[in-house]
Protein backbone atom coordinates (compact mmCIF):
# COMPACT_ATOMS: atom_id res chain seq x y z
CA UNK A 1 0.00 0.00 0.00
CA UNK A 2 1.64 3.18 -1.00
CA UNK A 3 2.31 5.47 2.31
CA UNK A 4 3.73 8.55 2.93
CA UNK A 5 7.29 8.76 4.59
CA UNK A 6 7.80 12.42 6.59
CA UNK A 7 11.97 13.85 5.99
CA UNK A 8 12.13 13.49 9.52
CA UNK A 9 11.17 9.66 9.66
CA UNK A 10 13.28 8.82 6.59
CA UNK A 11 16.41 10.93 8.68
CA UNK A 12 15.30 8.74 11.67
CA UNK A 13 15.98 5.48 9.84
CA UNK A 14 19.03 6.19 7.81
CA UNK A 15 20.34 7.38 10.84
CA UNK A 16 19.65 3.67 12.60
CA UNK A 17 21.18 2.44 9.09
CA UNK A 18 24.12 4.31 9.80
CA UNK A 19 24.52 3.70 13.23
CA UNK A 20 24.32 -0.34 12.13
CA UNK A 21 26.97 0.52 9.39
CA UNK A 22 29.42 2.59 11.31
CA UNK A 23 29.22 -0.37 14.27
CA UNK A 24 29.97 -3.11 11.97
CA UNK A 25 33.30 -0.83 10.33
CA UNK A 26 34.34 0.17 13.55
CA UNK A 27 34.46 -3.17 14.77
CA UNK A 28 35.07 -5.41 12.00
CA UNK A 29 38.44 -3.11 11.54
CA UNK A 30 39.38 -4.15 15.44
CA UNK A 31 40.32 -7.67 13.68
CA UNK A 32 43.01 -6.64 11.70
CA UNK A 33 44.91 -5.31 14.86
CA UNK A 34 47.50 -8.29 15.99
CA UNK A 35 45.94 -10.33 18.68
CA UNK A 36 42.44 -9.88 18.46
CA UNK A 37 40.85 -13.05 17.52
CA UNK A 38 37.56 -13.82 15.92
CA UNK A 39 36.65 -16.33 18.62
CA UNK A 40 36.90 -13.39 21.12
CA UNK A 41 34.03 -11.74 19.64
CA UNK A 42 31.91 -15.39 19.77
CA UNK A 43 32.74 -16.06 23.36
CA UNK A 44 31.28 -12.54 24.10
CA UNK A 45 34.77 -10.82 24.56
CA UNK A 46 34.91 -7.52 22.91
CA UNK A 47 37.85 -5.41 21.81
CA UNK A 48 38.22 -2.23 24.33
CA UNK A 49 36.99 0.90 22.95
CA UNK A 50 37.15 2.98 21.72
CA UNK A 51 36.40 1.56 18.01
CA UNK A 52 37.51 3.65 15.38
CA UNK A 53 35.39 3.90 12.23
CA UNK A 54 37.07 3.98 8.78
CA UNK A 55 36.59 5.00 5.22
CA UNK A 56 33.43 3.37 4.86
CA UNK A 57 31.67 5.15 7.80
CA UNK A 58 33.35 8.54 6.63
CA UNK A 59 31.92 8.49 3.15
CA UNK A 60 28.27 6.91 4.90
CA UNK A 61 28.18 10.12 6.82
CA UNK A 62 28.41 12.66 3.76
CA UNK A 63 25.85 10.37 1.76
CA UNK A 64 23.41 11.06 4.90
CA UNK A 65 24.30 14.61 4.82
CA UNK A 66 23.33 14.93 1.25
CA UNK A 67 20.20 13.29 1.31
CA UNK A 68 19.32 15.42 4.95
CA UNK A 69 20.47 18.62 2.78
CA UNK A 70 18.25 18.50 -0.46
CA UNK A 71 16.49 15.22 -0.10
CA UNK A 72 18.23 13.64 -3.10
CA UNK A 73 22.12 12.76 -4.43
CA UNK A 74 23.31 16.01 -6.18
CA UNK A 75 26.17 14.17 -7.33
CA UNK A 76 28.51 17.20 -7.63
CA UNK A 77 27.77 17.91 -3.89
CA UNK A 78 28.62 14.58 -3.11
CA UNK A 79 31.89 14.31 -5.03
CA UNK A 80 33.48 17.54 -3.59
CA UNK A 81 31.92 16.42 0.14
CA UNK A 82 33.70 13.28 -0.12
CA UNK A 83 37.07 14.83 -1.39
CA UNK A 84 36.92 17.47 1.45
CA UNK A 85 36.19 15.12 4.39
CA UNK A 86 38.50 12.41 3.08
CA UNK A 87 41.20 11.60 5.64
CA UNK A 88 43.52 9.19 3.86
CA UNK A 89 44.73 7.44 7.13
CA UNK A 90 40.70 6.21 7.54
CA UNK A 91 41.76 3.28 5.30
CA UNK A 92 40.90 4.13 1.89
CA UNK A 93 42.41 2.57 -0.88
CA UNK A 94 44.86 3.96 -3.12
CA UNK A 95 42.46 4.11 -6.06
CA UNK A 96 39.94 6.45 -3.72
CA UNK A 97 42.64 8.72 -2.85
CA UNK A 98 44.08 9.63 -5.97
CA UNK A 99 40.42 10.21 -7.36
CA UNK A 100 39.48 12.39 -4.47
CA UNK A 101 42.80 14.20 -4.92
CA UNK A 102 42.08 14.87 -8.43
CA UNK A 103 38.27 15.81 -7.69
CA UNK A 104 39.41 18.12 -4.69
CA UNK A 105 41.84 19.91 -7.02
CA UNK A 106 39.10 21.11 -9.82
CA UNK A 107 39.17 17.47 -11.71
CA UNK A 108 35.56 17.70 -12.64
CA UNK A 109 34.26 14.29 -10.80
CA UNK A 110 33.09 12.18 -14.60
CA UNK A 111 36.93 12.57 -15.40
CA UNK A 112 38.12 11.93 -12.06
CA UNK A 113 35.60 8.42 -12.07
CA UNK A 114 36.87 7.17 -15.11
CA UNK A 115 40.52 7.82 -15.01
CA UNK A 116 40.73 4.85 -12.23
CA UNK A 117 42.37 1.76 -13.39
CA UNK A 118 43.74 2.49 -16.71
CA UNK A 119 39.92 3.92 -18.02
CA UNK A 120 37.55 1.04 -17.18
CA UNK A 121 36.96 3.12 -13.90
CA UNK A 122 36.75 0.94 -10.29
CA UNK A 123 34.95 -1.81 -9.76
CA UNK A 124 35.48 -1.90 -6.17
CA UNK A 125 33.70 -2.15 -2.87
CA UNK A 126 33.33 1.59 -2.06
CA UNK A 127 30.23 2.72 -3.19
CA UNK A 128 28.34 -0.28 -1.96
CA UNK A 129 29.97 0.01 1.70
CA UNK A 130 28.52 3.45 2.04
CA UNK A 131 25.13 3.26 0.60
CA UNK A 132 22.91 1.29 2.55
CA UNK A 133 21.42 4.19 5.15
CA UNK A 134 20.65 5.48 1.38
CA UNK A 135 18.37 2.83 1.14
CA UNK A 136 16.53 2.94 4.28
CA UNK A 137 15.97 6.44 3.53
CA UNK A 138 14.05 5.49 0.51
CA UNK A 139 11.91 2.47 2.35
CA UNK A 140 9.20 3.56 0.24
CA UNK A 141 10.46 2.94 -3.32
CA UNK A 142 13.50 0.72 -4.28
CA UNK A 143 13.09 2.11 -7.87
CA UNK A 144 13.82 5.45 -6.43
CA UNK A 145 16.66 3.45 -4.07
CA UNK A 146 18.31 2.09 -7.36
CA UNK A 147 18.50 5.28 -9.31
CA UNK A 148 19.97 7.48 -6.43
CA UNK A 149 22.01 4.33 -5.69
CA UNK A 150 23.37 4.71 -8.89
CA UNK A 151 24.10 8.78 -8.58
CA UNK A 152 25.81 8.17 -5.10
CA UNK A 153 28.15 5.73 -6.89
CA UNK A 154 29.13 7.37 -10.14
CA UNK A 155 30.77 9.92 -8.21
CA UNK A 156 33.67 7.79 -7.94
CA UNK A 157 32.74 4.09 -9.40
CA UNK A 158 32.16 4.58 -13.21
CA UNK A 159 32.72 0.35 -13.86
CA UNK A 160 29.05 -1.60 -14.38
CA UNK A 161 30.21 -3.79 -11.51
CA UNK A 162 31.14 -0.97 -8.86
CA UNK A 163 27.67 0.57 -9.63
CA UNK A 164 25.73 -2.78 -9.19
CA UNK A 165 27.24 -3.08 -6.05
CA UNK A 166 25.63 -0.12 -5.09
CA UNK A 167 22.12 -1.14 -6.54
CA UNK A 168 22.26 -4.43 -4.97
CA UNK A 169 22.82 -3.23 -1.22
CA UNK A 170 20.50 0.41 -1.72
CA UNK A 171 17.84 -1.72 -3.00
CA UNK A 172 18.49 -4.56 0.03
CA UNK A 173 17.95 -1.81 2.78
CA UNK A 174 15.09 -0.44 1.04
CA UNK A 175 13.58 -3.73 1.35
CA UNK A 176 14.74 -4.44 4.73
CA UNK A 177 13.22 -0.87 6.06
CA UNK A 178 10.04 -1.61 4.55
CA UNK A 179 10.02 -4.85 6.05
CA UNK A 180 10.38 -2.96 9.45
CA UNK A 181 7.56 -0.48 8.91
CA UNK A 182 5.16 -3.11 8.07
CA UNK A 183 5.95 -5.60 11.20
CA UNK A 184 7.81 -8.00 8.43
CA UNK A 185 10.30 -10.67 8.20
CA UNK A 186 10.96 -11.05 4.93
CA UNK A 187 12.00 -14.48 3.66
CA UNK A 188 15.55 -14.55 2.95
CA UNK A 189 14.98 -15.89 -0.51
CA UNK A 190 12.56 -13.06 -1.73
CA UNK A 191 14.50 -10.75 -0.20
CA UNK A 192 17.51 -11.63 -2.57
CA UNK A 193 15.05 -12.18 -5.52
CA UNK A 194 14.26 -8.84 -5.17
CA UNK A 195 17.37 -7.33 -4.85
CA UNK A 196 18.73 -9.61 -7.98
CA UNK A 197 15.20 -8.86 -9.99
CA UNK A 198 16.72 -4.88 -9.92
CA UNK A 199 20.18 -5.62 -11.69
CA UNK A 200 21.27 -6.10 -15.30
CA UNK A 201 21.56 -9.88 -15.22
CA UNK A 202 24.47 -9.97 -17.66
CA UNK A 203 26.28 -8.32 -14.75
CA UNK A 204 28.59 -10.60 -12.39
CA UNK A 205 27.11 -8.91 -8.97
CA UNK A 206 23.75 -9.83 -10.33
CA UNK A 207 24.73 -13.50 -10.86
CA UNK A 208 26.50 -13.37 -7.38
CA UNK A 209 23.46 -12.59 -5.57
CA UNK A 210 21.59 -15.52 -7.13
CA UNK A 211 23.97 -17.82 -6.63
CA UNK A 212 23.85 -16.87 -3.08
CA UNK A 213 20.05 -17.85 -3.09
CA UNK A 214 20.95 -21.30 -4.16
CA UNK A 215 23.51 -20.89 -0.82
CA UNK A 216 20.76 -19.72 1.85
CA UNK A 217 21.14 -22.68 4.95
CA UNK A 218 24.38 -23.64 3.99
CA UNK A 219 27.15 -22.91 6.64
CA UNK A 220 28.62 -19.40 6.15
CA UNK A 221 32.58 -20.41 5.82
CA UNK A 222 30.85 -22.59 2.65
CA UNK A 223 28.98 -19.37 1.54
CA UNK A 224 32.41 -17.51 1.37
CA UNK A 225 34.30 -19.62 -0.23
CA UNK A 226 31.62 -19.88 -3.41
CA UNK A 227 30.29 -16.07 -2.93
CA UNK A 228 34.07 -14.61 -1.87
CA UNK A 229 34.49 -12.68 1.10
CA UNK A 230 35.53 -8.75 0.10
CA UNK A 231 39.31 -10.27 0.01
CA UNK A 232 39.45 -9.22 -3.64
CA UNK A 233 37.89 -5.79 -2.67
CA UNK A 234 35.74 -5.67 -5.59
CA UNK A 235 32.04 -5.52 -5.59
CA UNK A 236 31.79 -8.80 -7.16
CA UNK A 237 33.71 -10.16 -4.27
CA UNK A 238 32.34 -8.48 -1.46
CA UNK A 239 28.27 -7.75 -2.11
CA UNK A 240 26.88 -11.17 -2.92
CA UNK A 241 28.29 -12.84 0.64
CA UNK A 242 27.22 -9.61 2.67
CA UNK A 243 23.54 -9.94 1.73
CA UNK A 244 23.82 -13.49 1.82
CA UNK A 245 24.70 -12.73 5.83
CA UNK A 246 21.97 -10.22 5.70
CA UNK A 247 19.37 -12.00 4.84
CA UNK A 248 20.15 -14.86 6.91
CA UNK A 249 20.29 -12.68 10.06
CA UNK A 250 18.03 -9.87 9.25
CA UNK A 251 16.73 -10.26 13.09
CA UNK A 252 20.07 -10.40 14.76
CA UNK A 253 22.91 -7.93 14.27
CA UNK A 254 24.96 -9.37 16.58
CA UNK A 255 25.21 -12.64 14.48
CA UNK A 256 25.19 -11.08 11.55
CA UNK A 257 28.65 -8.90 12.63
CA UNK A 258 30.06 -12.18 14.22
CA UNK A 259 29.51 -13.87 10.55
CA UNK A 260 31.08 -11.13 8.97
CA UNK A 261 34.35 -11.38 11.38
CA UNK A 262 34.33 -15.02 11.59
CA UNK A 263 34.89 -15.21 7.20
CA UNK A 264 37.48 -12.79 7.52
CA UNK A 265 38.70 -11.00 4.24
CA UNK A 266 37.41 -6.86 4.41
CA UNK A 267 35.87 -7.43 7.63
CA UNK A 268 35.48 -3.57 8.02
CA UNK A 269 33.36 -3.36 4.82
CA UNK A 270 31.48 -6.26 4.44
CA UNK A 271 30.43 -5.64 8.48
CA UNK A 272 29.59 -2.15 7.19
CA UNK A 273 27.45 -3.37 4.53
CA UNK A 274 25.60 -6.00 6.88
CA UNK A 275 25.35 -3.66 9.50
CA UNK A 276 23.76 -1.01 7.73
CA UNK A 277 21.04 -3.22 6.16
CA UNK A 278 20.34 -5.30 9.43
CA UNK A 279 19.76 -2.22 11.64
CA UNK A 280 18.06 -1.11 8.73
CA UNK A 281 15.78 -3.77 9.60
CA UNK A 282 16.07 -4.32 13.51
CA UNK A 283 16.95 -1.03 14.73
CA UNK A 284 19.47 -0.09 17.19
CA UNK A 285 18.89 -0.85 21.13
CA UNK A 286 16.58 -2.73 20.10
CA UNK A 287 15.86 -7.01 20.58
CA UNK A 288 18.03 -8.09 17.87
CA UNK A 289 19.08 -4.40 17.09
CA UNK A 290 22.90 -2.62 17.31
CA UNK A 291 23.52 -3.47 21.30
CA UNK A 292 23.85 0.22 22.96
CA UNK A 293 27.40 -1.34 24.42
CA UNK A 294 28.13 -1.89 20.60
CA UNK A 295 27.65 1.38 20.38
CA UNK A 296 28.89 3.36 23.11
CA UNK A 297 31.95 1.63 21.93
CA UNK A 298 32.31 2.68 18.67
CA UNK A 299 34.22 6.35 17.82
CA UNK A 300 31.30 9.39 18.05
CA UNK A 301 30.95 9.83 14.62
CA UNK A 302 32.42 13.62 12.69
CA UNK A 303 30.10 16.50 13.88
CA UNK A 304 28.86 17.46 10.75
CA UNK A 305 26.77 14.24 10.65
CA UNK A 306 23.33 15.18 10.89
MG1 LIG B 1 37.24 0.68 5.55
Amino acid sequence: MPFTLFPDTRLALARDALAGLSVGDALGSQFFVPGRHPEDLAAGRLPPPPWQWTDDTEMACSVVGALAATGRIDRDRLALDFAERCEPYRGYGPGAVSILRLIRTGTPWPVAAASAFDGQGSCGNGAAMRVGPLGAWYADSTRRAAEQARASAEVTHAHPEGIAGAVAVAVAASLATRARLDGDRPPPDRLLGAVAAALDPAGEVHRGVRRAVGLLGRRAAEAADALGNGSRVTAQDTVPFTLWVAATHLDDYPAAIRTCVEAGGDVDTTAAIVGAVVAAHAGVGTPGGVPDGWLAAREPLPDWTP
